[in-house]
């Protein structure tokens, strides 16, 4: 079903008034790794949408390395997410964990998330296939491009064909980025599926100098979108503040993105 062998046409996906997918400007989704307050997910929503963001990402549920660290304000979370949307009218992403809470995240997002270490939670997939939202399926770190198009398969198996894969970086021996950031399978996966791709050069490269470079490479590579981490004071991030942009790093990077644009 994922393949461009049975679906010569690409797919276009839905969210609100924003369609991903389709041949024309590439679509922006930024926030913070993590909501975190109603200060900071409110202000956050204003600047990038001030920006020009199309849609607004944050975790409400986190899947964080170990327990001991900020596990996500769940529910709340959600609740300031959609305060978030009515304030700027920006469709919100937001990572859902698990089959059981696929239905209350499902009520407050608009795209719903699927993280990395959960691309093959196979019973979460097959619980969003059930659904109509659009699903945002990011990468394993350590899923080869086939393994991530036979999990796009299990949700489209179930009747759900609003997915956007998401590419973010994988394991590899190198150390000095947080991850390998695999830009080859952006034109490959637009070559063997019809389903719009997406880049998260923050969670690829794990440190804030690389993002917008690396943005911009995916989007010369093809991508339909990309997804950028953007905190108002990224030093007191309770997640991934190394990796998050400044206000005014944003700024910068939308400006460059739409000068990209004319080349596109
Ligand atoms: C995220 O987008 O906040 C996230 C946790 O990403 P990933 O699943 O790609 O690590
Ligand atoms: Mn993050």
């Amino acid at each position: 079903l994922v393949s461009r062998d049975f679906h010569p046409r690409n797919t276009i996906v839905r969210v609100c008034d924003v369609s991903i997918g389709e041949g024309k400007r590439p679509v922006v989704v930024a926030g913070p790794c993590a909501v975190e307050g109603e200060e900071q997910i409110l202000k956050t929503a204003r600047a990038v949408k001030k920006a020009g963001a199309d849609l607004l990402r944050g975790g409400a549920f986190k899947p964080r390395t170990g327990p001991h660290t900020f596990q996500g304000m769940r529910e709340e979370g959600l609740k300031l997410l959609a305060k978030a949307r009515e304030a700027t009218g920006l469709p919100i992403v937001t990572e859902v964990m698990s089959p059981d809470t696929v239905g209350l995240v499902a009520e407050y997002a608009d795209l719903l998330q699927v993280g990395a270490r959960n691309m093959q939670n196979f019973e979460l997939l097959k619980e969003l296939g059930r659904t109509r939202k659009p699903v945002l399926l990011k990468r394993g770190m350590s899923a080869t491009l086939e393994e991530f198009l036979a999990a796009a398969e299990y949700i489209l198996a179930e009747g759900n064909p609003h997915v956007i894969l998401c590419e973010r970086g994988i394991r590899t021996f190198e150390t000095a980025t947080r991850n390998t950031l695999d830009l080859a399978v952006v034109p490959l996966i637009r070559e063997m599926s019809h389903l719009p791709v997406m880049v998260d050069p923050s969670h690829a490269t794990g440190k804030r100098s690389l993002v917008a470079p690396m943005a911009k490479a995916a989007l010369v590579a093809g991508a339909h979108g990309v997804l950028i981490e953007v905190h108002p004071e990224p030093d007191k991030a309770l997640s991934d503040g190394p990796q998050s942009l400044t206000f005014h790093g944003f700024d910068v990077l939308m400006e460059e993105i739409r000068r990209l644009n004319a080349f596109l």
